[in-house]
């Protein structure tokens, strides 16, 4: 049987199996998002040394987590970046049925934490630089490749902020995230914070003399429901997208410890995932401020230091590229896709949007498959993307 998959009877000759290789490597890195990842990147800067191709490295306030920018080609003229995360999720608690930190490969398919997302794309972009090299590029490939994606993002705020410093940075950018080489214009942006509401406790017999964490945090729950009923009835609406109005959703709800104490205090962890256009930002200032008007002043007329606290996180933009934009074309051209689509999770392309540059996603592996136990991804797939890539250097030589 061919190896390399029965849908592709032409690969590139030997390409797959130097992408496989390299991803036998990145996979054996376990660059989990609470490990260092320099042991990876020190990896791949050594690799594209060996290609005469330098790196430049922007680190976390650690010290201990690395992005990696390089261009290949001119370095003159703005060209397209290609970009990835290096860090995976924890396997913890799941059930392997192998270790998950070494490739392995049966079916057509290539299993370990990171294949799918998305050590397999980083892979293939890195197994492909001797041919990006030999290529004679006019226009430049860059290497965005990051750290901490899977929580929060950090890498790419930081790699993005770094990019503006630069005489020339990407025109565009293709993050390829997870999406079987269809493109995906658009992505929605979230907005989240922990609220954390404080209380006095108390004997339950006696909740007059008390403040109850828990029923005021129930209260902040509740607003957050209507504020959903009301964007489901009233929008604003985006059809592009599933579901067609911002989501608001509570994850994480910690109070309590007896039923015959008032708890003093309690944690709320909600999210807002908005569709690109919408500010989500105004929708948490609403829930401030009924929380500052409505609900803290009955608190405080019992236990004066009774308060409604919320921290926000770092806030994901969306994206939203426009159908006729050239980015759209070009990804368009490379796939031999007529559609494109849009998504729900969101990924570091807002981040380089917001930043001034074109970004789309597109990317290797089957979303499904993301963070998942025995996670895999069809050899097919690297195939198809080593063939997507071989056709943007193409382009960019022309
Ligand atoms: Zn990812």
């Amino acid at each position: 049987m061919n190896r390399l998959g029965m849908s592709d009877p032409s690969p590139p000759a030997g390409a797959a199996s130097g992408t496989i290789a390299m991803l036998e490597r990145l996979v054996a890195f376990d660059t989990t998002s609470r490990n260092s990842n320099l042991a990876c990147i020190g990896f791949i800067r050594d690799y594209l040394a060996g290609h005469g191709i330098a790196a430049r490295l922007t680190h976390d306030p650690t010290g201990t987590k690395a992005n990696l920018y390089a261009t290949i080609g001119p370095e003159d003229v703005p060209g397209v970046a290609l970009s990835g995360h290096v860090d995976v999720v924890p396997v913890d608690g799941q059930a392997w049925s192998a270790d998950p930190f070494r490739l392995r490969r049966a079916n057509g398919r290539l299993y370990g934490r990171g294949t799918a997302d998305m050590k397999g794309f980083v892979a293939a972009c890195l197994a492909m630089v001797p041919l990006f090299k030999a290529r004679g590029l006019k226009r430049p490939i860059h290497l965005c490749l990051t750290y901490d994606e899977e929580v929060g993002c950090h890498g790419a705020r930081v790699l993005a902020a770094d990019l503006a410093t630069l005489p020339v940075r990407p025109e565009m950018v293709i993050v390829g995230e997870p999406s079987s080489l269809k493109p995906i214009l658009g992505h929605k942006g979230k907005v989240s914070a922990t609220c954390r509401v404080i209380g006095l406790a108390g004997h339950s017999s006696r909740p007059d003399r008390a403040v109850n964490a828990l029923q005021a945090g129930a209260e902040v729950v509740a607003f957050l429901n209507r504020q959903q009923a009301r964007l489901i009835a009233e929008g604003p609406h985006d059809a592009r997208f599933d579901p067609p109005w911002t989501s608001c959703h509570a994850g994480i709800f910690r109070s309590g410890s007896a039923l015959n104490i008032v708890p003093h205090e309690a944690e709320i962890a909600f999210e807002y995932r908005h569709i690109p256009a919408h500010d989500a930002g105004a929708l948490l200032a609403e829930l401030r401020r009924h929380a500052e008007t409505v609900l803290v002043p009955p608190m405080r007329a019992v236990h004066p230091q009774a308060a409604i606290l919320f921290d926000e996180r770092p806030r994901l933009p969306g994206m939203d590229l426009a159908e006729g934009h050239p980015l759209a074309d070009l990804v368009r051209a490379l796939t031999g896709a007529n559609e494109a689509g849009r998504v729900a999770y969101g990924t570091e392309g807002g981040i380089f949007q917001e930043a001034g540059m074109a970004a789309i996603v597109c990317g290797p592996g089957d979303i499904a498959q993301a963070h998942t136990p025995d996670e895999w991804i069809a050899e097919s797939e690297l195939v198809a993307c080593e063939r997507f890539l071989a056709r943007l250097a193409d382009r960019l030589a022309a």
